[in-house]
Formats: structure tokens, sequence, C-alpha cells
């Protein structure tokens, strides 16, 4: 026993170095090796999102990592045991408590000296496949900051992350760069600075103070659109900056091309760097991001209630934090956990309507829709009624809800995922010159999306 658990935590300490520490926490916490026998490790693991992501997102590296400490071990195999699962924690509720932990979901401590929030580190961001790419271009800011792409443009709805990652930046490039002068700021608060030192007639003052950084960060860069004046001292201290090679990087809610009443030449050099977008979070990230915010809450909720959260909020990461709280901050009124009608009742306070539609609410219209037993869906059966709802399914869980392969999988009766992939590829193909199937998906989204009150159920 003592020897699996030696085995498992040095190849811990491998792995840790190569992930970010949110993503180690939330997939490697609760993690042991129940038994190594003939050159097969068993890992045991909490649950199946668990499972599913280290099987295929971590597999290879955990491999790696175990056969550096005992080169025999050829392979692993993931197992969901129950009982390493968190025990809830005791908590004495207070006024005082809740209150704390409300204010800190506000922005308290940002440095006015810089405009940097030391709450938004890349230590508690998640890295999902929604997001790698715009993660791994930081990165590479923060490690030749003015030398590999500058300058760093990064755009998508709001909600996504972005600010977040801005001032991740700002913050990993303080701690290991602590000689460079940093700013960030908002579009907006450099329009109303600038237009207070022209009525002022500070405008020297002004020019000097920015020239100075040697990373200069500017927020939602699309409220620059149409403030022609504001954009000409932009466009002047870009060149200056850029051409001392310093820093320059960008958020806005739209690419460039899209940015409205934006001068020509402002827009060339936003496209001039490097652009990146983050795109809306998939299911498994959805659920590690309310994971990874629950432990830093000292209080528990079970994995069931953080599931139902991210199988329904997909669009807006701050809405499913948002839900997270008002969840936290219930139970610990009530002190017990929450029945699933009053979750629901918290989210629907919480976001927008019609944006509710679960994994189950998907099943069970597509079933309604061409008369089959839900149950038959999870069998393995072949017929061919009960195939092509079941691959509509898929689809739309892929297309609609995000949600990875291996996971509708395993909601669909443990199908594999290449499975799935086989399916949503088919129907992707086949409604492009079947019109009959494309007209009843319409209708199926119709009914899965404007019948809320009626389907919405887990
Ligand atoms: P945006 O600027 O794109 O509108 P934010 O950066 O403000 O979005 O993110 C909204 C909230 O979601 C913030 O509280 C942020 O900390 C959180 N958040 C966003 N992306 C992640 C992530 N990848 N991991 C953890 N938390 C995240
Ligand atoms: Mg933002």
């Amino acid at each position: 026993m003592s020897d699996t658990k030696t085995i498992w935590d040095g190849a811990l300490v491998e792995l840790e170095v190569g992930v970010s520490k949110a993503n180690f926490n939330t997939w490697f916490k609760n993690t042991f090796v129940s038994k190594q026998e003939k050159g097969v490790v068993y890992l045991c693991v909490p649950n199946a999102f668990v499972k599913d992501w280290l099987s295929t997102k971590y597999h290879t590296n955990i491999l790696r990592a175990l056969r550096n400490i005992s080169p025999s071990i050829r392979s692993v195999e993931y197992t969901i045991t129950k009982s390493v699962t968190q025990e809830t924690k005791e908590v004495v509720v207070t006024e005082d408590k809740i209150f704390n932990e409300q204010l800190s979901l506000q922005d308290l401590e940002v440095n006015h000296n810089d405009g940097i929030n030391p709450k938004y580190t890349f230590d508690n961001f998640i890295v999902g496949s929604f997001n790698e790419l715009v993660y791994a271009a930081s990165q590479a800011v923060v490690k030749n900051p003015g030398m590999t792409y500058n300058p760093l443009f990064i755009y998508g709805g709001t909600g996504l992350g972005k600010t977040h990652l801005l001032q991740a930046i700002g913050n990993q490039v303080k701690k290991t760069n602590p000689n460079k002068k940093i700013y960030y700021l908002t579009s907006e608060k450099f329009t109303i600075e600038y237009i207070d030192a022209l009525q002022n007639n500070k405008t020297h003052l002004f020019k000097e103070k920015y020239r100075r950084y040697d990373l200069f960060i500017m927020d939602d860069i699309q409220f620059v659109s149409g403030k022609n004046k504001t954009q000409e001292e932009l466009f002047h201290l870009f060149n200056s900056l850029y051409e001392n090679n310093k820093q320059i990087i960008f958020s806005s809610d739209k690419p460039p091309k899209y940015i409205g009443q934006l001068e020509e030449r402002l827009r060339s050099r936003f496209e001039g760097g490097m652009i990146v977008d983050v795109s809306k979070p998939d299911f498994e990230s959805r659920f590690a991001i309310l994971k990874n915010k629950l432990s830093s809450a000292q209080f528990n909720v079970p994995d069931e209630t953080l599931e139902f959260v991210a199988s329904i909020i997909q669009d807006n990461i701050r809405e499913l934090e948002g839900a997270l709280n008002s969840i936290i901050c219930q139970s610990q009124l009530k002190k017990r956990d929450l029945s699933l009608q009053e979750i629901k009742q918290l989210i629907k306070n919480n976001i927008r309507p019609q944006k509710i539609v679960s994994i189950k609410d998907v099943i069970k219209t597509v079933a309604e829709f061409y008369s089959v037993e839900e149950k038959a869906l999870y069998e393995k059966t072949r017929r061919k009624e009960i195939v092509k709802p079941r691959q509509i399914i898929m689809y739309i869980l892929r297309e609609d809800l995000s949600a990875s392969y291996p996971h509708i999988g395993q909601k669909l009766g443990g199908r594999d995922h290449t499975t799935v992939i086989h399916a949503c590829e088919k129907i992707k193909r086949d409604i492009k010159d079947n019109s009959i199937l494309n007209q009843e998906i319409d209708q199926i989204k119709n009914i899965l999306y404007n019948n809320q009150q009626k389907t919405f159920s887990i």
C-alpha cells in the first residue's frame, strides 16, 4: 500500500509542474492509486467528470510521470471511487461570514498605482479547450513581454474571462519583473482621463504618464468606437510604446474588423500582432471552474449540484459564479444542502430563462419528438428508429451545450466517445442535404428553447 502511495505521490510532483495550480487542484485532488498489478496502475478518482478529464486530457502525462517513477508500468485504469469525495466541511455560519463572502466577490483590492487586482491570477484560472490558445498566448507574453506577440489582442463574449486573463498577465509580470512599469485600465477610463486632460490643458502630462509603461493593458477597447479624439491619442501612444518594444495588450468583445467607427490606422495596429479569441467553456471546464471556486469558499456543495449548474449555465462564467455564490449563501443560511427545486429557482433568478436547458431536457424532448421510449436510448440496441434520435441527441448536446464527447457517451448509456464523434459528424453531414432532417432538428430546438417551463427538469 505504501508502495503505491509513493509511486503516485512521486508522479503527482511531476504532474503538478506541468499544469496550473487551479487545474491541478481540481483534477488531481482526491485521487489515489489503489493497486498496481502486472504493469497496470489502478487510479481511483472521485467522479465521472474527473475520470473523463484525466483519461482524455492528461492520460499521456500521467503515464509518463508514472513510468518515470517505475518504468515497468504500462497502462493506467481509471476507477470511480465514491468514498474519496470530500467530507462536508463543518461551518459555523454567522452574519459576518456571509457578509465577508459577498465582500470578497467585489473588486476591493485594486492597486491604484497600476490598476491590477491581485485576486485575478493564473493560479485560479482554469484552462480548458475553450481557452487553451489564449492562455498559451498570454503565457508567451508573460515570458517575453514586448518580444513575442505585440500587440496581443484578446476578444470574446462577456463573462468569458478576458479581464481575468489581462489581470493575471499583469500580476504575473509584476511578480517576475518587479522593475517593469505596468498599467491596466479600461478604454472608458482612458477616454475620461484624456478628456479631463484636454479640458485642463494637461495633455502633456497625460502623454508623459502613459508613455512610461513597459506593459500597457487596455480592457474593453470596443468602447473607443466613435471617439475620434481618444482614438487619435491612442494611436500615437501605441506607436510610441510599440517602437520602444513595450508590450501592449487589448481586449474587446469582438475582433478588430467588427469594431464600428474605428479609424483604419488603429484597426491595422490592432491586427498587427496576435489576435486570439476566448470561446464558450465546454461542460468539463464549467464544472472545473465551479469546483475550483468552491475550493476557496470553505464550503461544500454536492457534485450533483455542481453538475446541474454546469449543465444549464453555458454562456457566461460570471453567471456560473453568481449561481454558485447564491447556492453557497442560501445553504449557509438554511444550514443544509438545497433541494433541486430551490437550486432551479435560484438559477432562474440568476440567468436569462431561455438559456435553461439541461442534458436531460434534450434527451427527453428528442425522445418525445420521435415517440420513442427514453429508456431505449440508453440501451445497446441498434434499431434504426432508436439510432437516429440517439444520434440527434448527441449532435444537439455537442453543438448547443458544448458537452464533451466522453461526457455525452457516458450520459447515453456509457458509449465510447468515438461513437459520439461519429454520430455528430454524421448528423452534421446529413443535415446538409436532407431538408426534412434539418426541419426536424429545428422543430426540436424550438420545443427545447421555447417550452422552458414545461421541459425544464433534471
Ligand atoms: P470578461 O472580462 O470576459 O467579461 P471576466 O474576466 O470578468 O470576463 O470573468 C468573469 C468571471 O469569471 C470572473 O470572476 C473570473 O474570475 C471568472 N472566470 C473567467 N474565466 C475563468 C477561468 N478560466 N477560470 C476561473 N475563473 C474564471
Ligand atoms: Mg471584462
